[in-house]
């Protein structure tokens, strides 16, 4: 296993198991931060002077280590094994109608700006003898999410990562998400969601069931 640092290594593993799992083998402590290169900070250190700061005064001192945290948090996903977050959640089951996951929040980083973009994404399938366990729909998201991403990558990933695992007869994901890099920056526009969807099998092939799967979107789950 990859060495990472604790903080790290923790995101990894929440994304990987649920509490009560075996995580599979022993897990390797490395020490807080993790390796201590220093390119990061220093980079953190050229940039603030370059916006003319002073990198120096007290409350940027423990800026460039904030930072370097806090992006390999943001990051972590590029360290999840799918194998160990499928583990054991995979179900022969005879059930053959759509299977829907809706809104389920998400952070990512544009790749574009280094700037998070955020909201929901709602993902569905119709399984063909198998399923996946509720639960690791949000991390299956979150794998992806916590990476550099461009919003319709992510959510051809989520949406080919399904495909594989269950091989359904069809998978649609839709994605709603804010980009601080549009709302911040220039013309204000604040409340710009951007939509991306990736539909494969029936969900492509089929209208009525890419209806279906769009009408369920618009229904809001009872008691909100
Ligand atoms: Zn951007």
């Amino acid at each position: 296993m990859k060495s990472l640092p604790e903080h790290v290594r923790q995101i990894v593993n929440e994304i990987e198991t649920e509490i009560g799992d075996d995580p599979g083998g022993a897990i390797e402590r490395v020490p807080l931060g993790g390796p201590e290169n220093g390119r990061v900070e220093a980079a953190v250190r050229e940039i603030l002077a370059e916006i003319g700061e002073d990198p120096d005064r007290p409350g940027l001192v423990g800026t460039p280590d904030r930072v370097h945290r806090m992006y390999t948090e943001l990051t972590a996903g590029y360290h999840v094994d799918p194998a160990r977050l499928v583990n054991n959640a995979i179900f022969d089951v005879d059930y053959s109608e759509m299977v829907i996951v809706k809104d389920v929040p998400f952070y990512s980083l544009c790749e574009h700006h280094l700037l998070p973009f955020f909201g929901s994404a709602s993902v569905a399938y119709i399984p063909r003898g198998r399923v996946i366990g509720l639960s690791k729909i949000p991390r299956i998201v979150e794998m992806y999410a916590r990476r550099l991403q461009i919003q319709e990558r992510l959510t051809q990933q989520i949406a080919d990562f399904i495909q594989i695992q269950l091989e359904p007869q069809g998978v649609g994901v839709v994605l709603e998400a804010t980009h601080l890099c549009s709302v911040m920056r220039g013309v204000r526009k604040p409340g710009t969601v951007m939509t991306t969807s990736a539909v494969l099998g029936l969900f492509r092939s089929r209208d009525k069931t890419r209806a279906e799967f769009l009408a369920h979107l618009e229904r809001r789950p009872p008691g909100a």
